[in-house]
């Protein structure tokens, strides 16, 4: 038996990527000629980089995922273009790693204690039994909605709360990109933290009593699943692509907004790549077919990592939103809102001011169809971590983000429009 469980161990051990020798640069560009070599270096793809940031601003650094190979190249580039950079993450796989050993150990304890440990990263499995405790435990207010099926046939499940018919909604969705940990554990905090709110919180309560929230905590479960048990830095979804061996879509680069414009790859080998066409992805359609069948959602959250933005359209054009001065509010109010419980600083702003033109993302999409108040948080950190951001940091990142959602919807609450 024991050898049995060895050898499986072994088995999915080797099945799974390494990413031993990889190292995470984070490269500081000084001005823009800077910023063009750091895009050139981006199109070298048998470096295999992995931009976790883009190079778009001098302001923001560029955090890059250097394979063992390429290292030495990327190194002798940089300093041939007299480019700064430290390395952030000095070997990868031991941070993965530790972060795996921590979840079994997490996993564990919460076998021994029967209670769902919202402090921890789960599998895709165990987030939908954490979904499926937040319906039974509040069974009057919450259910769980089957909006369709992923890629590989995976259903995927949104939780409505509400207390009466035909009211106007709010959206939130979380994971659209798979390795976004902390994004799918904040969202189901945030679902049990709103059910345990109603009828406690003012605020909240006021709320569910004119509106709905449909919360989606794992929009990518294949891409979730993925990056569980083969690859801890898939994005994309696991569609297969025609004429390709590189597998998946980017999710957020596939919505009918700008499609394959900017800021998109039309290469399936990338990160970004935007899909045979709008909607191609079966993960967008099925919010997006959402959305268009309610009719009535007032308010769109996407929640990302990482970064801390709390950003408004647009992304496929530079040019701001007729609603701009007003989401800028809304925005900045919401920032100071979930700063106040930790300091944590978050910049608010365009996608393509802040970050960069990026086309075919979810909150451009629902802008452009009405609906106003549309916004996409980046979580926690600033890049020390990145991704793989410790546990630890899970129930402060889901309770300062909930204050930043809760002056949103507040402000949705009470600017019907
Ligand atoms: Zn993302």
């Amino acid at each position: 038996m024991r050898l049995l469980l060895l050898l499986a161990a072994l088995v999915a051990g080797a099945l799974a990527k390494t990413f031993v020798g990889h190292q995470v640069l984070r490269i500081k560009a000084q001005n823009n000629d800077q910023i063009s070599q750091l895009q050139a270096l981006e199109s070298l793809t048998h470096l295999e980089l992995d931009f976790w940031t883009e190079p778009a601003h001098v302001d923001i650094p560029v955090d890059v995922r250097v394979p063992f190979h390429s290292l030495q190249s990327v190194k002798i580039y940089l300093e041939f273009h007299d480019i700064e950079y430290s390395i952030m993450i000095e070997d990868l796989q031991t941070v993965i790693d530790a972060e795996k050993q921590e979840m079994e150990f997490n996993q564990m304890k919460e076998r021994s204690s029967g209670t769902f440990n919202y402090a921890s990263y789960h599998t895709l499995d165990n987030l939908y039994r954490g979904i499926d405790a937040i319906v039974s435990d509040f069974n009057s207010l919450v259910t769980k909605q089957q909006i369709g099926t992923s890629y590989e046939g995976r259903p995927v499940y949104v939780l409505k709360f509400s207390t009466g018919a035909n009211r106007p909604a709010i959206w939130v969705d979380a994971g659209i990109h798979s390795r976004e940990w902390v994004t799918q554990a904040s969202a189901l905090w945030i679902g049990y933290k709103l059910a345990t709110d109603y009828r406690k919180d003012a605020s909240i309560t006021s709320l569910l009593d004119k509106f709905d929230v449909f919360l989606l905590v794992v929009t990518n479960p294949d891409g979730y699943s993925y990056s569980h048990t083969s690859d801890r830095m898939w994005r994309k979804t696991r569609a297969l692509n025609t004429g390709s061996l590189c597998v998946g879509v980017d999710p957020n680069r596939n919505w009918d907004a700008g499609f394959a414009g900017p800021g998109a790859s039309s290469n399936p080998c990338s990160d970004s790549y935007h899909g045979p066409s709008a909607e191609s992805e079966i993960e967008v359609k099925n919010i997006a077919d959402f959305i268009r069948q309610h009719g009535n959602v007032k308010g769109f959250v996407s929640i990302h990592s990482y970064s801390q933005l709390l950003l408004f359209p647009y992304g496929y054009k530079c040019t701001n939103p007729a609603d701009f001065t007003e989401l800028d509010d809304v925005g900045k109010a919401a920032a100071t809102a979930l700063s106040s419980l930790y300091g944590t600083q978050y910049k608010v702003g365009t996608i393509c001011s802040t970050i960069y033109q990026a086309s075919g993302g979810s909150i451009d999409w629902t802008y452009d169809i009405g609906i106003k108040y549309s916004f996409a948080f980046e979580l926690r950190d600033t890049g020390r971590y990145g991704f793989l951001l410790p546990a630890t940091q899970i129930l402060p990142t889901a309770q300062e983000t909930y204050l930043g959602l809760k002056k949103i919807f507040e402000h949705v609450r009470d600017n019907p429009y």
